[in-house]
């Protein structure tokens, strides 16, 4: 086991400043704890904002360089989030490397909150893929810095799949105004992506609204029993892409707008919650030669971060959360895509390349 830990240590950190992710980031540690059994990476990418705030992934790296990939590429992204967001937080992000049974022991998380705490508030973690509000507690024993603990219902924190969910479903709206000149989503055709906690969401809050829904999720069951509930259509994996919509939504993986996938889409817009929807940067000139309207995900998909960020300064500051707040942060959603989409139209640029550019002058870098 000892060795194991120490060859992942060692591949997840070579020449980490030649990979292709490298963006100057602030702080690259590799946490590695023998007696706890922890490998982790811990990434900082600007705290020019305020302290990076992002999740803890809990994942089994078959390639461990993918484990230092994902740190450093997400973190990136947190930072683009919470700046393009209006959050006095900056960006890191965390993986957990699990073995392939995904072991994770009560001492795994003493030593990764052990880790946090010993940043001193530099790095604010919250659960990530693989990671529930269970573990968030645990890691909370051992420090403060952590948000996405429960909460009593109504107030600000917890879960942050419904608020994400909320973003998106404002910015599709959005979406649908600039692009289709429709300030009503009845009757407009939806394609969804993954059926899960946002994707779920998403698809109640559009359902309400009269939007014609397909559906569809690895978990064909999930897939079928959502269509049941929102008057859908269910179909397979392998069609959600091509199916002929208005909106494609991706709600569960991201890259998936690589070029075989660009080349299956039959709709006007792209808006949905998935991280890292473009393979490349590139992908994102495609869709705007294509003439597809596309929200950046890190755009889009901020509410969840708004949600925890919000609970977490609260407090952090002795205050109570202020739902208020939370609501009129989530409805600079659709008010900043708006804006991204006019500056795109004014320039010729796609709107990926516009969001990048505001995000980085909000965080200092070029
Ligand atoms: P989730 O695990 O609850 O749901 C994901 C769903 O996608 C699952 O039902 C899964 O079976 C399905 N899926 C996986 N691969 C698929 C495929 N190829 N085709 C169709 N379905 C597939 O996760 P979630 O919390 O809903 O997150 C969804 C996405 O949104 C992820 O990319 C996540 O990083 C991103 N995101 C989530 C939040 C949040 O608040 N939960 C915030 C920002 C971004």
């Amino acid at each position: 086991m000892a060795t194991v830990l120490a060859k992942q240590r060692d591949q997840t950190m070579a020449a980490v400043w030649m990979q292709a992710d490298w963006d100057a980031h602030e702080l690259v540690q590799v946490v590695h704890d023998r007696a706890a059994g922890l490998t982790a990476i811990i990434a900082l990418h600007s705290t020019h904002l305020g302290p990076g705030a992002g999740g803890t992934r809990f994942w089994h790296y078959s390639d461990p360089e993918g484990a230092m990939r994902d740190a450093l590429r997400l973190s990136r992204g947190m930072s683009y989030k919470n700046a393009m967001a209006g959050l006095p937080m900056g960006g890191g992000k965390a993986v957990i490397l699990l073995d392939q049974k995904r072991t994770r022991t009560p001492a795994m998380l003493a030593a990764f909150g052990d880790a946090v705490e010993a940043l001193g508030g530099r790095y604010v973690t919250a659960a990530d893929v693989g990671a529930s509000e269970a573990d968030m507690v645990a890691i909370r024993q051992r420090t403060a810095h952590v948000c996405g603990l429960p909460v009593d219902a109504g107030t600000v924190g917890g879960d942050p799949g419904p608020l994400t969910a909320m973003g998106i479903y404002h910015g599709i709206r959005a979406a649908v105004a600039h692009k289709l000149g429709k300030d009503q989503l009845k009757g407009v055709r939806v394609a969804i992506q993954g059926c899960g906690s946002v994707g779920g969401s998403v698809a109640r809050l559009l359902a309400k609204d009269g939007a014609r829904l397909t559906l569809s999720d690895i978990d064909e069951g999930k897939a079928r029993a959502l269509a049941g509930e929102v008057e859908g259509k269910a179909v397979s994996p392998d069609r959600i892409m091509g199916t002929p919509c208005d909106v494609f939504s991706p709600n569960a993986l991201g890259a998936i707008l690589d070029d075989a996938g660009i080349a299956q889409l039959d709709c006007a817009i792209v808006a949905g919650g998935a991280n890292n929807q473009l393979a490349q940067p590139d992908h994102g000139d495609q869709l705007h030669d294509r003439g597809i309207l596309y929200a950046p995900d890190y755009v889009i998909n901020a509410g969840g971060i708004i949600n925890v960020s919000l609970e977490y300064l609260a407090r952090e500051r002795g205050q109570h959360s202020d739902i208020n707040g939370l609501r009129e942060r989530i409805a600079q959603i659709p008010v900043r895509l708006r804006e991204i989409w006019q500056q795109s139209d004014a320039s010729g640029e796609g709107a990926h390349a516009i969001a990048d550019a505001m995000a980085r002058k909000l965080i200092g870098r070029r």
